[in-house]
């Protein structure tokens, strides 16, 4: 390139007119010769993303600013850092032949291939990466509004609050698809899940139909559910979770807790020897105390998995509760009454109000296998079971006057037989309702249950 045009030089300082004009056209061509070179040997820039050529710029600063352009636009945008996913490469080409792009062709073409990361921040617990946010702030109030939801959902004065986990905060470039909302990363530490997966109770249901339905373990389901008071019983439209909850983080909170507590009353019992045997009278009501209890307690996740007392304080003594009960027995005994005792025994419960029922007759406890002997002469009308009297023997005396003889081991007489009073008709024995050996003895006139005590000698 260099030696035509010294020739040249040469040419046109030693030449005539004629040799002028030849060595100006000369000049002329290799004029022409070395714009064309330069026009051949000009470059552009070819811009290729991820190895492929989307188009060429005239210089690289414009590729410079256009970058700069694109960061500061994605930046605004998703208010973090951004990094390009892909390779951005510029190669200087030849120009020849080459569409060279405006700027604004550039950034069209750059923003279609285009994906961004940007600059976000992980929480790890225990080497797990569990959320990503935008920022180290969003970070730092997410955990904290961790900690105080427990710190807020618990009664008392704060004292301690302790994360067993490793927790580390780590800057890193991700999608900003899969960076959440501070809100969503404490509900995802909270619950350990984005979707709290529940189930709406529908007419009929039973937690044990909700599992077979769902395919889920009984016992899980009643795990995940800890609200319910009965596993048996659920509400019509009740949502019951069919995921347990298990939290990403453990928030250890020590809480110093007073409360009132009842102190239970005690009971004394004094000997009354004007009361029957069968018989107990409260003399005086008890009635619980109370006092006040302070303690430190511990909470995991929520739940109470510690205490340690610190004090206690009586705030209302208790009331001894004082019962009477009664030494008095009644022994029967054959007399000279229009009726006789049908048999000798201690009477362990009388005729009258029995709590809630009426005792229809006096029970004369006895050895088993004790004789039963009739009251007064008479015709026996029933002898043979009768539900809650088990074997009984019925005598009609005359007069209205028929007297009962229940719970016998063996009956001695048939129905239409006269007996004699004193005569022996059963043993005593335990058929029917009863707590021990007895002959439940009634008298009734008129149909009408008597006290026996009227027509017996004492
Ligand atoms: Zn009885």
């Amino acid at each position: 390139m260099k030696l035509p045009e010294l020739g040249g030089f040469y040419f046109c300082i030693r030449a005539d007119n004629k040799k002028k004009i030849m060595a100006a056209a000369l000049c002329s061509i290799l004029v022409a010769l070395s714009i064309l070179t330069y026009i051949m040997s000009r470059s552009v820039y070819a811009i290729s993303v991820d190895g492929r050529t989307i188009g060429n710029a005239r210089n690289r600063k414009i590729i410079d600013k256009i970058k700069d352009d694109l960061r500061l636009k994605y930046r605004d945008k998703l208010g973090a850092d951004i990094e390009f996913i892909q390779d951005i490469q510029v190669t200087p080409v030849r120009a020849l032949g080459q569409k060279v792009d405006t700027e604004q062709e550039l950034v069209d073409k750059l923003n279609q291939v285009l994906s961004v990361q940007v600059k976000a921040v992980a929480i790890d617990i225990d080497g797990h990466q569990v959320a990503l946010v935008k920022d180290k702030a969003t970070a730092d109030a997410v955990l904290q509004g961790v900690k105080d939801y427990y710190v807020k959902m618990l009664p008392g004065e704060l004292m301690k609050i302790e994360v067993p986990n490793s927790v580390k905060l780590v800057e890193k470039f991700a999608s900003p698809t899969d960076i959440i909302t501070a809100e969503a990363a404490k509900n995802l530490i909270l619950k350990g899940t984005l979707e709290i997966t529940t189930y709406k109770v529908k007419q009929g249901d039973t937690l044990w139909s909700i599992a077979k339905e769902k395919n889920i373990p009984l016992d899980d389901l009643i795990k995940a559910n800890p609200q319910l008071k009965s596993e048996n019983r659920l509400a019509l439209g009740e949502v019951i979770n069919l995921k347990s909850i298990k939290p990403l983080l453990d928030v250890v909170v020590t809480k110093k807790v007073t409360y009132q507590e009842p102190i239970a009353y005690e009971t004394q019992i004094v000997k009354d020897n004007t009361l029957w045997k069968w018989d107990q009278k409260v003399k005086q009501p008890g009635e619980n105390g109370t006092k006040e209890v302070a303690a430190e307690v511990v909470y995991k996740n929520g739940v109470k998995v510690d205490q340690v007392l610190l004090g206690e304080k009586v705030v209302k003594q208790p009331v001894t509760r004082i019962v009477a009960r009664g030494t008095k027995a009644e022994v029967a005994f054959r007399g000279s009454g229009r009726f006789l005792w049908p048999s000798v025994g201690e009477i362990t419960s009388p005729f009258g109000r029995r709590g809630r029922e009426f005792h229809t007759g006096i029970d004369v406890a006895c050895d088993k296998g004790t004789p039963i002997r009739a009251s007064n002469s008479g015709t026996v009308t029933f002898a043979g079971r009768r539900g809650s009297y088990g074997n009984l023997v019925i005598i009609n005396h005359g007069g209205g006057f028929e007297t009962y003889y229940a719970h016998a081991s063996s009956i001695l007489v048939s129905v239409g037989e006269k007996v004699e009073k004193g005569q022996q008709i059963a043993t005593v024995g335990t058929t029917g309702r009863t707590t021990g050996p007895h002959v439940h003895f009634e008298v009734r006139l008129n149909g009408n249950p008597q006290n026996p005590l009227s027509y017996l000698n004492k």
